[in-house]
């Protein structure tokens, strides 16, 4: 856990935290790049052993590599602190049960990511006896009407990962506070470069810093940022205990992919909306989710609360689901796989083949295909999706 110090305040704006905080040139040599101190432990200074205390005694505490990168993201959130964890998943059920009691009662959208629904709805469930009611989400009102006397949490995810859905987080965070009911978001799609929720009254902020963050999918990391108060607890208890703290290498590559952050989103926001306006007016699609474009169905929050978009883009297949799988086969710059915001393009098919009630509990529309748009050169990947949805219409069963 490491909170902002003094000297980082001289870094304004994001680029110059992605690119800079931590640097320290002084104290490692001259090295333009921070070491990593691959190291499980610190020898403790003694009367005799002149070694100075730097307050660093295990890695799984507390290590200077993983502090950089926590320094680093704790400012590009506006938060007091962060803590890095070995996994999205290890962050989001830190800062999940940072707010849990026995038999408590939970509320989050339909939308949220899979293993995060999992954990609350049966994992939870199964062991602690906490409910979880699943709400549409996009009026505020839904939360409100969902909280009861046990609510101990609200759980957010804004824009959601599968079909981009938007929370009103000011009037979340307001409902929530009026009841005393903690605040956790997946911030993941828009990185803390497009939004700060804590700017609005959220308690905790989660990343998976295996997607944008990292950017080169060579790494499976995570993070949470809030108050130093909750980020100290968050530490001492669920890091600590659970012990999914990040490894030194993964804070080393973490440091690498933030520094080039703003570019690489620059690029795949430029990009992702070329293709998603061009999937709007291609006869093979339906409809296209993305907050970028005019038809966004909640345009208005998206220009509340996002400051740009990025590489992600869901479209719903317009013909039979063997015609969709044709498609996603038929690709050959995209690749069929899960995941996102590494420099490659990729695609998935979550409902294709399902009915429109089988996709129902999740609401999400059948034949639903996500794709992410990485560093490729756009018109190629145009010129991919144009072939295979030539390819997808020769099918006719
Ligand atoms: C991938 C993902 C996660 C989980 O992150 P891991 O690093 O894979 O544990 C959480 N939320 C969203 C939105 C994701 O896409």
């Amino acid at each position: 856990m490491s909170e902002l110090k003094p000297q980082d305040e001289k870094f304004r704006t994001k680029e110059d935290i992605c690119t800079h905080l931590g640097d320290e040139y002084a104290k490692f040599m001259g090295a333009i790049v921070p070491p990593i101190f691959q190291n499980s432990l610190f020898v403790k200074p003694t009367p005799k052993n002149g070694i100075p205390d730097t307050g660093f005694v295990y890695t799984r505490v507390s290590n200077p590599t993983i502090d950089i990168a926590e320094r680093k993201i704790a400012a590009l959130e506006g938060a007091e602190a962060a803590a890095c964890f070995s996994s999205g998943m290890g962050a989001i059920s830190a800062a999940i049960m940072h707010f849990i009691k026995k038999d408590c009662h939970v509320i989050a959208p339909h939308t949220i990511y899979g293993p995060t629904r999992t954990f609350l709805s049966e994992y939870l469930a199964d062991k602690f006896g906490v409910t979880c009611t699943f709400v549409h989400g996009s009026d505020p009102e839904d939360f409100r009407k969902a909280i009861r006397p046990e609510t101990t949490l609200i759980y957010l995810e804004s824009p959601s990962s599968l079909v981009l859905y938007m929370q009103d987080l000011k009037a979340i965070a307001d409902i929530a506070k009026e009841h005393g009911i903690g605040t956790v978001i997946d911030n993941s799609y828009a990185t803390p470069l497009h939004q700060n929720p804590i700017s609005y009254g959220i308690d905790l902020v989660c990343h998976t810093a295996s997607k944008y963050m990292g950017g080169h999918s060579d790494i499976v990391a995570g993070v949470v940022a809030g108050s130093a108060e909750m980020i100290e607890q968050i530490c001492k208890n669920e890091r600590e205990l659970y012990g999914a703290c990040m490894d030194p290498h993964q804070a080393w590559l973490l440091i690498r992919g933030l520094r080039s952050l703003p570019v690489r989103l620059r690029a795949h926001g430029e990009s992702g909306l070329k293709v998603a306006k061009w999937l709007e007016t291609h006869p093979c699609v339906d409809r296209v989710f993305y907050p970028g474009l005019d038809s966004y169905p909640q345009k208005e929050l998206a220009d509340r609360y996002l400051s740009g978009t990025n590489g992600l883009i869901s479209f719903v297949y317009k013909g039979t689901a063997a015609q969709a799988r044709e498609f996603v086969y038929s690709l050959k710059l995209f690749q069929f796989g899960v995941s996102w915001g590494g420099f490659e393009s990729l695609i998935v098919m979550p409902t294709v083949g399902m009915t429109d009630e089988e996709a129902a509990p999740f609401d999400v529309p059948a034949n639903l295909i996500r794709i992410h748009i990485g560093l490729e050169n756009v018109d190629s990947l145009i010129a991919d999706l144009d072939q295979a949805f030539e390819a997808s219409k020769k099918i006719t069963e």
